[in-house]
């Protein structure tokens, strides 16, 4: 069995984290690979290193001061060698990125250096070996992935009795350039590892126990989802909820390997294990008919009616074309006889709503027009309600027992989710209502 383990800068706030990402290693040999991000926040006042490393070299673009802050970084690293009675000498590192810093190195190269420090003193921590990320995660010129290089520099570190510590985010240009990926990318730099590495499980470990069903800024205490397919789980992040990188995805699903998400506070917690496909464990242990409820707010709705639209080929192609002329993307559309409801986002469209009407009314000489702001789209996710007659009606009658006005419904034919879309006033109570009735309840009896 081996596993890669990636620790989210949370697990690495202090030296309090530190420890428990020791104790979480050292159970369990088969953890061979870790990736670390750089250190986060340690409380809400205090600062992501990664975001002090932006700032610093915004300051020295405009040419202000930047020792301030850098020195803040500083601290925090040395504050956790010290008290975990380590000897890396950071201070030569610090002298060096100073040094890069003042001959104008990239913004690439200074952002990533959260992460190598951060990935030295856990590599001295773990008495592991430290592989620095330059040298075993590639990019090719396009800046995709050079996964054959990946795999091929890896295999030439493996092998050796102690764990690798990797540092996140980062990788290096054909060039020799390091180049760092998007924000949250230490995700996917654990991903490339998993999957160059022919791990078993990719575990992802943060500070929650798994991704969970309902976001908890709006339903109170919600549950872990304990098992969830790629396509669920893509559902559930497109319509905002966070947990993973969506890059992460791909290097992992290419070669089957679950992602498991895992709580560095409550390590005893199974967390969520992500699959491509569930159906095997579904079998002994059937999943609920929801598995998450997620939604975002802020979208705004075009309909139109013109009389026999219905059966004019190509109507709905023209409507949708005036979308593509704006660059508009089109996250919805509803359709009954002679009427079409397109849905996109707010902000998309704020420049250019008037307009698009304006093209419409032109164009297709509509008996009706309008747009609505202040929509928001929920979606109820669940591999549990294909072929499960009447679990659409049971959500519905829901909103209804709970007042609230359903605009539009969409449901392919896939049934793995129901989209409403309902008023910006009813976001909180319409996902609470659902997670009440189909989590909550149920797991009460
Ligand atoms: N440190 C980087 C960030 O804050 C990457 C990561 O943590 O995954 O975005």
């Amino acid at each position: 069995m081996l596993k890669v383990a990636k620790f989210g800068g949370s697990s690495l706030a202090n030296s309090t984290q530190f420890r428990k990402v020791r104790s979480i290693v050292e159970s369990d040999p088969s953890r061979r690979y870790v990736v670390v991000s750089a250190c986060g926040k340690e409380s809400k006042e205090d600062h992501k290193v990664t975001d002090l490393l932006y700032l610093c070299e915004a300051h020295i673009r405009y040419g202000v001061p930047y020792d301030d802050i850098f020195r803040l970084i500083e601290d925090k690293y040395l504050k956790i060698r010290d008290d975990l009675g380590l000897t890396t000498d950071l201070e030569s590192h610090f002298l060096d990125i100073r040094r890069a810093l003042d001959r104008g190195a990239t913004t690439d190269y200074v952002v990533s250096r959260g992460e190598y420090l951060a990935a030295l003193l856990m590599a001295e921590y773990l008495g592991a070996t430290f592989v620095d990320a330059k040298d075993v995660i590639y990019f090719k010129a396009d800046g995709s992935f050079d996964l054959p290089k990946i795999r091929e520099q890896l295999a030439l570190r493996a092998g050796g009795s102690s764990p690798i510590v990797i540092p996140g985010f980062y990788g290096s240009m054909p060039d020799g350039s390091i180049r760092v990926m998007s924000r949250g990318g230490s995700d996917i730099t654990g991903a490339l590892i998993a999957n160059a590495a022919d791990a078993e499980v990719y575990e992802n470990w943060t500070d929650v126990s798994g991704f969970l069903v309902a976001d908890p800024r709006i339903v109170k205490n919600p549950l872990s989802i304990p098992r969830i397919n790629y396509s669920e789980l893509r559902l559930m992040s497109y319509m905002g909820a966070d947990v993973l990188h969506d890059d992460a995805i791909f290097p992992v699903r290419e070669k089957n390997i679950p992602i498991n998400i895992r709580n560095t506070n409550d390590p005893a917690a199974p967390g969520t294990m992500i699959l491509d496909d569930c159906s095997e464990q579904d079998l002994k242990d059937p999943p609920r008919l929801v598995t998450g409820i997620s939604g975002r707010r802020h979208f705004t709705a075009f309909t139109l009616t013109k009389s026999h639209s219905s059966v004019d080929v190509g109507f709905l192609r023209r409507l949708l074309a005036t979308f593509e002329d704006y660059k508009v993307s089109v996250e919805g559309v509803a359709l009954t006889v002679d009427t079409f409801t397109v849905i996109v986002r707010s902000d998309t469209v704020a420049n250019c709503k008037y307009e698009i009407l304006g093209r419409f009314s032109e164009e297709f000489k509509p008996e009706d027009l309008k747009v609505e702001d202040h929509i928001s789209l929920i979606a109820v996710v669940g591999r549990g309600m294909k072929a499960v007659p009447g679990s659409s009606g049971q959500f519905l009658s829901e909103f209804g027992r709970n007042h609230i006005n359903i605009r539009v419904i969409s449901q392919c034919a896939d049934e793995l989710s129901v989209v409403v879309g309902v008023d910006d006033g009813d976001f909180g109570r319409a996902i609470n209502c659902i997670y009440d009735k189909f989590i909550y309840e149920e797991q009460k009896i």
